[in-house]
């Protein structure tokens, strides 16, 4: 029997919202259009579970996109924030936290000796490309279909017509010349990457290693050593956005997982413990090109902000070996329990430690073409179905979902009851 879900606050919060807020949101996905309903106003959240403005409690797979690896208000985290706004929220001065936290990312993960914070992952990307442009001194970047590095102009770029032409802009308001350095090529295409380096020039080559704003999709065996041996042979650097994947998909990211380090990495998501923060790292002979060591200009009013910095240092205390081997075990409990729950609707559960999708697809996905195939109105009902029963999925096929280290046995358990009632609804 279908589920339906009481939205009565919400849809009146919306309502004002569109007087004032375009789409009634401050970030498009938010706002649900893709499961083909109005955004779910959120009151409260408290480890795996969040409450909405009309009473509803969900178990929440979205955890703000990525950040919230420990759940929402973790204490510890939520204790570090408050002690840190008591002092002061910002002083645009050098504190001692950010040494702490530069230090414990430069031990985790393997490509980073040095780093620079920001307050977004746009801001990151955007500066690892500018980093990558002026050490090379070449323009030109190659980047996957179906990745997402943020919304900067040059990177809003689509697969247009062909992998040897610069796309087209895949926005209004995008000039087509910030795009015009752009080369766009598919995820997992081995030759297409072996053409486009053998015309042209990159400053950079650029991945999500794991790659989780099409959905997930993994490299496929080899990938990601051929874009190392691939930049290489270019004269280009090799960026890896692990923006998603940093600190999530491993301790040291999908860089420790795969044993593929890259020039540059792009942090984000977890690396601010749910408040807004970022960075890019690298070598130190790199980062030394950054101002004020080096020519490099990049800046930021709250980049290093001290309550950031204390809510990510709260959370990395708590991100030891064992919660990963947790996490791990969480996600692979989820992924076997939704495969069995869809008892003959064609899907592929497609997952890695902290990251899930359930692409509604026959095939196998292995790039962008293969998500864009799948039955997103199925997938669309799914998802409104799951709302219904008390689970927040990302509410669109191209996204991941995000457990965490709060979702216990017992959460998963009654998501795979839902889950299974969702898909017989949709059969
Ligand atoms: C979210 C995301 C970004 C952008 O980060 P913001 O903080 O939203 O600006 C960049 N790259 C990847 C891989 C992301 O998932």
């Amino acid at each position: 029997m279908a589920a339906t879900l009481r939205d009565t606050r919400s849809a009146e919060l919306y309502e004002r919202a569109l007087q004032y807020l375009p789409g009634g949101v401050n970030s498009p996905v938010r706002a649900m259009r893709a499961i083909g309903r109005s955004p779910i106003f959120i009151e409260r959240g408290s480890g795996a579970e969040i409450t909405d403005v009309d009473g509803n409690t969900y178990i929440d797979y979205v955890c703000s996109w990525g950040p919230l690896i420990l759940g929402h208000a973790n204490p510890a985290v939520v204790e570090a924030i408050t002690a840190a706004a008591a002092t002061g929220t910002t002083y645009g001065a050098p504190t001692a936290g950010e040494v702490d936290l530069a230090e414990e990312i430069s031990r985790r993960v393997p490509g980073i000796e040095m780093l620079r914070m920001t307050s977004s992952g746009t801001e990151a990307a955007m500066s690892a490309i500018r980093l990558a442009r002026a050490a090379t001194g070449r323009e030109k970047l190659l980047k996957f279909a179906g990745a997402y590095h943020g919304h900067l102009d040059g990177l809003l770029a689509q697969a247009g017509s062909g992998l040897a032409t610069a796309s087209l802009p895949s926005s209004p308001g995008v000039p087509a010349a910030a795009t015009a350095a752009t080369v766009v090529v598919p995820w997992n295409d081995a030759a297409a990457v072996e053409r486009a380096i053998a015309q042209h020039d990159f400053a950079a080559i650029l991945a999500e290693p794991y790659p989780a704003n099409m959905g997930l999709v993994p490299p496929a065996p080899g990938f990601l050593d051929l874009l190392a041996e691939s930049a290489t042979q270019n004269g280009a650097l090799l960026v890896f956005d692990e923006v998603i994947s940093g600190l999530r998909v491993a301790r040291g990211g999908a860089q420790e997982l795969t044993g593929v380090l890259p020039d540059i990495t792009v942090l984000g998501k977890v690396i601010g413990g749910g408040l807004p923060a970022a960075a890019y790292g690298a070598s130190r002979d790199l980062m030394e090109r950054i101002a004020p060591a080096g020519d490099v200009y990049q800046a930021g009013t709250l980049s290093g902000n001290p309550l950031a910095v204390a809510a990510a240092l709260a959370t990395l205390r708590q991100l030891d070996e064992q919660a990963y081997l947790r996490l791990q075990a969480t996600t692979e409990q989820l992924a076997d329990g939704l495969r069995e729950a869809a008892d003959g609707v064609p899907v592929q559960v497609v997952s890695t430690t902290g990251l899930l999708t359930v692409f509604f697809s026959q095939e196998p996905v292995h790039d962008y073409a293969g998500a864009t195939a799948c039955d997103t109105d199925r997938h669309a009902a799914w998802c409104r179905a799951l709302l219904a029963r008390g689970v927040y999925p990302p509410p669109s096929q191209f996204e991941a979902w995000f457990p965490s280290l709060a979702h216990t046995a017992e959460h998963v358990e009654r998501t795979i009851e839902a889950a299974a009632a969702a898909f017989a609804e949709v059969a």
